[in-house]
């Protein structure tokens, strides 16, 4: 079962071309972006790893399936065959689709959550906490403490911490907690897995306190490879086996489907309550579409049906994650600190460790980042204090214990080479790092800063 090689599963049938920059042109482009590089324009990208969010390259299959959209209003076939294969692969019986993950996390939120609840989690995600938040939820993280150590080599860095579920029931009472939200490969502790063994427990848990268990299963795959690769007794099943038997210990989930799924825009909200289903579809004509489309077009549906068959093959994902591995332990090998193990999605390089001139409130992630592009073209996110936003109620900055910039790696579009020259343009800036000046904000959106927030350099 186990693959040596991480060699790619395809072979490419058309390419985009990509336009070559100068540093004085990256210099006036950061700069016009406001050090952020969510507000460059992709054309002045050259290695584009912000994000690996809708931005996978479909297969001919996929392609094809466009051409089947059933765009009809109502009942579209598409929709059936995306709810038969949710169904097949995820466990989920009913679908609602939605025209991301945060419709599903607005319509889930809004149905579950009342004024007062508190919600845990295994580490917050930035729409998800903003959701739950804003329909009168406190998020409560409950992840294992490994998770907030960039340097701690556990295995399953995403599992539930049980005490700290325990404690909440104490401090709050069962009924306070309409549900416990666990994210398979979790997103902010750096694309790290929750084992089979701990999700059961979570699921024990949830059964012994008459909670519902909901589940985040944008990166499920990547979560089930790890699964494979490291838990007793799993070596020998396939992933689509591991990937089903995680959503069958859930009651819900919420997805986003340009991760995982390899679609340009989509997402969904599942479950196995028809009462729920209700509820949901009741929401969905408001927020999405009719409750057959969600805000998604019928050939979208049809692309994603068939990504989810793909995203559960054995080959596909152990050359997605080795990819992500190999870029890491050239990181690695070059004294780069980054959050170990490395993750499924994504490359972690720890600003903290590598700019320690710069306080935590001058944004050392966000700068990293900003310099990077600057030096190369390739663009990175900031996962740190610019992130995790101000706390709803005292609106002081959330001080996060891990302050990274994330390299993330789209599914089957870059090449060996493109990691190779990542890694060397993250040496360079690790040269002459001590003279990476902090930042300052000069605009500063009330919720989901990171996106469009701008800031100007600042000695510190
Ligand atoms: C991307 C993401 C979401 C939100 O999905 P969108 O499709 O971007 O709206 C939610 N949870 C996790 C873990 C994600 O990575």
């Amino acid at each position: 079962m186990r693959r040596h090689s991480w060699a790619e599963p395809y072979k490419i049938k058309a390419v985009e071309l990509l336009k070559m920059t100068t540093r004085e042109q990256r210099d006036a482009a950061i700069r016009e972006a406001g050090y952020n590089t969510f507000l460059l324009r992709s054309e002045d990208v050259y290695i584009d790893l912000l994000t690996d969010s809708g931005v996978g390259a479909m297969s001919d299959r996929q392609w094809a399936g466009l051409m089947r959209g059933d765009e009809a209003y109502a009942g579209s076939a598409n929709f059936y065959r995306l709810r038969d294969a949710v169904e097949e692969y995820y466990s989920y019986k009913y679908t609602v689709p939605t025209h991301q993950g945060r419709g599903a996390e607005n319509i889930l939120s809004r149905i579950l959550i009342s004024d007062g609840d508190y919600v845990p989690g295994n580490m917050y995600f930035t729409t998800t906490r903003l959701h739950q938040e804003l329909a009168g939820g406190t998020f409560v993280d409950v992840i294992v403490d490994e998770a907030h150590d960039s340097q701690s080599e556990h295995p399953f860095k995403g599992n539930v911490d049980i005490g700290k579920l325990d404690a909440l029931v104490d401090e709050v009472g069962a009924d306070s907690i309409p549900y416990v939200c666990i994210a398979t490969c979790v997103n902010m502790a750096g694309g790290q897995p929750i084992s089979l063994q701990n999700l059961r427990e979570v699921r024990a848990w949830c059964d012994e306190h008459g909670v519902r268990l909901v589940h985040d299963m944008t990166r499920v795959a990547e979560n089930a490879h790890f699964i494979q690769r490291r838990e007793q007794d799993c070596e020998d099943k396939s992933i689509r086996e591991i990937v089903y038997e995680i959503c069958a210990l859930t009651d819900v989930a919420t997805m986003s489907s340009k991760k995982d799924a390899m679609v340009n825009i989509g997402g969904f909200l599942a479950m196995n309550d028809p009462d729920l289903y209700e509820r949901a579809c009741a929401l969905v004509v408001v927020y999405e579409g009719l409750h057959t489309y969600g805000g998604m077009a019928g050939r979208d549906m049809e692309a994603l049906a068939i990504g989810i068959g793909e995203s559960v093959d054995d080959d596909h994902i152990h050359a997605r994650v080795g990819q992500v591995e190999y870029l890491g332990n050239r990181l690695r090998e070059a004294g780069i600190p980054i959050v170990l193990p490395i993750g499924g999605h994504a490359v972690f390089p720890d600003a903290r460790r590598m700019l320690p001139h710069i306080p935590q409130e001058r944004f050392p992630a966000q700068a990293l980042a900003a310099e990077l592009y600057r030096a190369s073209g390739v663009r990175a996110m900031e996962r740190g204090i610019v992130s995790a936003g101000r706390d709803a109620a005292t609106g002081e900055n959330h001080a996060p214990a891990l302050e990274l910039i994330r390299l993330t790696i789209p599914r089957r579009v870059y090449t060996q080479a493109h990691m190779d020259v990542t890694a060397e343009a993250m040496m360079d800036v690790a040269e002459r790092a001590d003279r990476i000046e902090g930042l300052r904000f000069v605009y500063e959106p009330k919720m989901l800063r990171f996106f469009q927030a701008r800031f100007e350099p600042v000695r510190s």
